[in-house]
């Protein structure tokens, strides 16, 4: 699967986190939970990069990777929240910071959207047809199993954009509803 895919599946993934945190009254934690999903769902194609010493679909695509990274992305996401909070501090924009349990639940809930994302990714890559080196072992290094679906092509263009516009679409569909 392209980007343009996994975004979506990243959105996807966050949806219904999406939505009950609007329910709730959470306004301002729900496009963090989207931004989380979507960070999640891009960042195991960073093996793309030079820069990146692992080949295509090897390490960043495993769970065990996963894990790890979503605890660094909703570290950082939190702390750009936090940042926001001071500053708009006094400012008639001011974002109220949570209470000690608040903050917690919003610390796992950003953990929870960057992993459902990444696991989006995993999944979305599952579905293509490739083989050999681009097969993805996402249980490594527990188990070299590959895992693969294997109903399309990773740039069947209808794919992409069905994932892509379902991802946009469940996430504009609850904020239509709540503001
Ligand atoms: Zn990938």
């Amino acid at each position: 699967m392209h980007k343009q895919g996994h975004f979506g599946l990243g959105l996807l993934s966050t949806s219904v986190l999406t939505l009950l945190l609007l329910e709730g009254g959470f306004f301002l934690w729900a496009p963090l939970i989207g931004l989380a999903g979507i960070a999640g769902g891009l960042t195991p194609d960073i093996d793309n990069k030079q820069i990146v010493p692992f080949k295509h679909h090897g390490w960043t695509h495993t769970v065990v990777f996963g894990l790890f990274i979503s605890a660094i992305i909703s570290g950082c996401l939190f702390g750009v929240f936090h940042a926001a909070i001071r500053l708009t501090s006094g400012t008639t924009f001011a974002i109220t910071s949570p209470p000690l349990l608040g903050n917690l639940a919003l610390a796992i809930l950003l953990y929870v959207g960057t992993l459902a994302g990444f696991l989006s990714h995993l999944f979305g890559d599952t579905l293509s047809t490739a083989g050999g080196t681009l097969l993805i072992r996402p249980w490594k290094p527990i188990s070299n199993n590959h895992v693969r679906i294997g109903v399309t092509t990773a740039g069947n263009p209808v794919y992409n954009l069905a994932f892509f516009l379902l991802g946009v679409i469940s996430h504009i569909l609850p904020y239509y509803v709540y503001l």
